[in-house]
C-alpha cells in the first residue's frame, strides 16, 4: 500500500515523528502479542459455534492497492465482531495467480516491453531486479510475499497457517481443482464439443477476460452470416452481415476504395477479402490460399449478383467500410441499414464521386431503398426515418450511425414484421426474430451463404496482438447453459441472505447470462 510522495504531502500535515513512533510502537506490540498467543488460529472446538469468513483471493500481479485494503477490512471487522460474540472464527487467506495476466506480463518483460518494465519500476522495483520478472513463477513468489507482508502489517486477523495460493506451484490446490472438474464431469456439466473462442494467434491460446486489458472484457464471438455475391469478374464478394434476412433488399455491394484487399482462394473459390478475415476463416476450418492483392477502387463499378433476388448489383465505394472488420465487404440495404442509406445519399449529393470512378449517374436509379419490414412508427423506409430524426449528414458520422443502427436493428428484430410481397407466404407476416434462423438455414442449404463467427469490435490480447475467433474442436467446456444447473443455482441464491438485499437480483441476472464456458486451453 504505497502512497506516492506527492500525494502523501498533500494528504498529511507535517509529520510529528514522536507521535508517529509512539503509534507504530503500539501497533507492533499488539501484533506481536496476537502472534505469540495465536489468537487468530482457529482449531476445531465443539464447545463453540463455528463461523467462516473469506476474502476472495486477490490476483497477485502487483502490490495490493487501497481498494484491497478497503474491502478486506470489512471481512476483518466481521471476523473480530463474531469472535467477540463467542464464535470460533476461521479466516484463511488465498492468493490467485492462475491464468493469463501474469504469464502475459512476464512475456512482455522477456520481450523488453518498455511500458511493462516502467510499471514494475513505478512499484519501486529496481532495474537490477527486473530480469527476474521474466519468469511468471517469480511474479507469484514476489507479490505473494508483498501481499502477505502488507496484510500482516495491516493487522488482519487471518490464521496464517491457512494461507494458500493457486497454480501448479501448489500441487494440493491443483488436486482440489482436478477433483472439482472430475466431479462436474460425472454430473455431465463438463462436456466436449465444437466451440468458438477468442484466439491469440501469436501465443496460440484462448484469450479469456483475464488475458486481455479490461476495456475488452466481456466481448465474445458472435454468429454472423457471410452471403456470397458472385461477381461478373469471377470474384466472390463475401458480404458479412448480422441481418441475413435483409439480403432481399440488398441493392449493391460496398468496398472501401482506399483499402488493399486480398484475392484469396477460399475452399476452391476466389474471394475478395480484408486481411483480418484471412486468419479468421482459416481458424474456422476453411482452406485459404492468398493469390494476390487488389485496391478497393479497382473493384468499384464491377457487378455482382444478389444470390436471392438475382439482381445485378454494382460494387460501390464507401468510406465507412472498415476493411479490417469482418470480411471487409458488405452488402447494402438502404431501406433498413442507416449506414447504407447515408452512403447512397453521399453518392447522390456529390456527383464527383461517381465521376471519379467513371460511373454512370444512372446507377443511382437502381439504388432505391426496397422496403422489407413493416415497423410501426417508422414509415416505408425506416433507415431514412431514423437518419432524418438524428440529423445524420454523412457516412463519416460513425457514432451517430452506430446508435441509429442499434436502435433500428433491435426494433426490427423484435417487433418488425416481414412483408408478404417480399417474403411470400413462407415468412411474410411473421416477426424477424421468429424466422431469422429459418432464413439462415435456407441460405446455407442453397449454398448462398455460410455461418461464421467474428468479434463485434477489435479485441486485443494482453500481449498486444489482435485476436480473432477460432473454432476449436474437442473443446472442453463448463455447461453453464444447462437449464437444470441454472435452476439449482437460482434456488441456492434464493436461500442466501445477501447484503444489501438488492444485489440478489444481480446474482440471478449473472446466472441467466452465463453461457457455456471454454475451460481447457488448446495449444
Ligand atoms: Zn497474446
Amino acid at each position: 500500500m504505497t502512497l506516492i510522495a506527492t500525494s502523501r504531502q498533500r494528504l498529511f500535515p507535517p509529520l510529528d515523528e514522536e507521535k508517529r513512533n509512539f503509534l507504530v510502537e503500539i501497533e507492533r506490540k499488539w501484533q506481536r502479542i496476537w502472534q505469540e498467543k495465536k489468537v487468530f488460529e482457529a482449531d476445531p472446538d465443539p464447545s463453540r459455534p463455528k463461523y467462516f469468513v473469506t476474502f476472495p483471493y486477490p490476483y497477485i500481479n502487483a502490490y495490493p492497492h487501497l481498494g484491497t485494503a478497503y474491502t478486506v477490512l470489512r471481512v476483518d471487522i466481521l471476523a473480530r465482531y463474531k469472535r467477540m460474540r463467542g464464535y470460533n472464527v476461521l479466516f484463511p487467506q488465498g492468493w490467485h495467480a492462475t491464468g493469463g495476466p501474469i504469464v502475459a506480463a512476464a512475456l512482455r518483460v522477456r520481450e523488453g516491453d518498455r511500458k511493462q518494465i516502467e510499471i514494475l519500476k513505478s512499484m519501486g522495483i529496481p532495474e537490477s531486479e527486473i530480469k527476474k520478472f521474466e519468469k511468471p513463477e517469480y511474479w507469484v513468489e514476489f507479490f505473494r510475499g508483498g501481499f502477505k507482508e502488507d496484510f500482516q502489517r495491516y493487522g488482519l486477523s487471518i490464521d496464517w497457517r491457512r494461507e494458500f495460493f493457486t497454480t501448479y506451484l501448489n500441487p494440493p490446490y491443483t488436486k482440489f481443482i482436478q477433483w472439482q472438474y472430475s466431479r462436474l464431469r460425472k454430473l455431465g456439466l463438463v462436456t466436449r464439443g465444437t466451440h468458438p473462442v477468442v484466439w491469440c494467434p501469436k501465443e496460440g491460446k484462448v484469450v479469456g477476460d483475464h488475458d486481455r486489458p479490461d476495456e475488452y472484457a466481456g466481448i465474445g464471438p458472435e454468429e454472423v452470416i457471410i452471403i456470397k455475391f458472385r461477381g461478373e469478374d469471377g470474384y466472390v464478394y463475401p458480404c458479412l452481415t448480422y441481418r441475413p434476412e435483409t439480403v432481399y433488399g440488398a441493392v449493391n455491394v460496398w468496398v472501401n476504395p482506399e483499402a488493399t484487399y486480398t484475392v484469396a482462394e477460399v475452399d476452391g473459390e476466389v474471394w475478395i477479402l480484408g486481411n483480418y478475415a484471412i486468419e479468421e476463416l482459416r481458424s474456422q476450418g476453411h482452406r485459404v490460399e492468398v493469390r494476390g492483392a487488389v485496391k478497393g477502387r479497382e473493384l468499384v463499378g464491377h457487378f455482382a449478383v444478389n444470390p436471392v433476388t438475382k439482381w445485378r448489383v454494382p460494387v460501390l465505394p464507401a468510406e465507412f467500410v472498415d476493411p479490417e472488420a469482418g470480411t471487409g465487404v458488405v452488402m447494402s440495404v438502404p431501406a433498413h441499414a442507416p449506414f447504407d442509406y447515408v452512403a447512397i445519399e453521399d453518392l447522390r449529393k456529390d456527383p464527383n464521386i461517381l465521376a471519379r470512378y467513371d460511373l454512370d449517374p444512372g446507377i443511382l436509379e437502381i439504388l432505391k431503398p426496397i422496403s422489407l419490414i413493416e415497423l410501426e412508427g417508422y414509415g416505408e423506409v425506416p433507415a431514412e426515418t431514423v437518419v432524418r430524426r438524428m440529423r445524420i449528414a454523412s457516412q463519416l458520422e460513425r457514432d451517430k450511425l452506430e446508435e441509429a443502427t442499434r436502435e433500428l436493428y433491435a426494433k426490427e428484430y423484435y417487433t418488425g414484421t416481414l412483408k408478404k410481397d417480399i417474403y411470400g407466404e413462407r415468412w411474410g407476416g411473421r416477426k424477424v426474430f421468429e424466422v431469422k434462423e429459418e432464413i439462415v438455414d435456407f441460405l446455407v442449404k442453397l449454398g448462398y451463404a455460410l455461418t461464421h463467427f467474428t468479434l463485434p469490435r477489435p479485441v486485443y490480447c494482453r500481449c498486444g496482438t489482435r485476436t480473432h475467433v477460432k473454432v476449436v474442436h474437442d473443446q472442453w467446456f463448463l455447461r453453464y447453459s444447462d437449464p437444470a444447473w441454472k435452476q439449482r443455482a437460482h434456488s441456492c441464491v434464493e436461500r442466501m441472505s445477501i447484503i444489501p438485499e438488492e444485489l440478489k437480483k444481480e446474482f440471478h441476472k449473472i446466472i441467466d447470462w452465463y453461457k457455456d464456458w471454454a475451460c481447457a486451453h488448446e495449444g
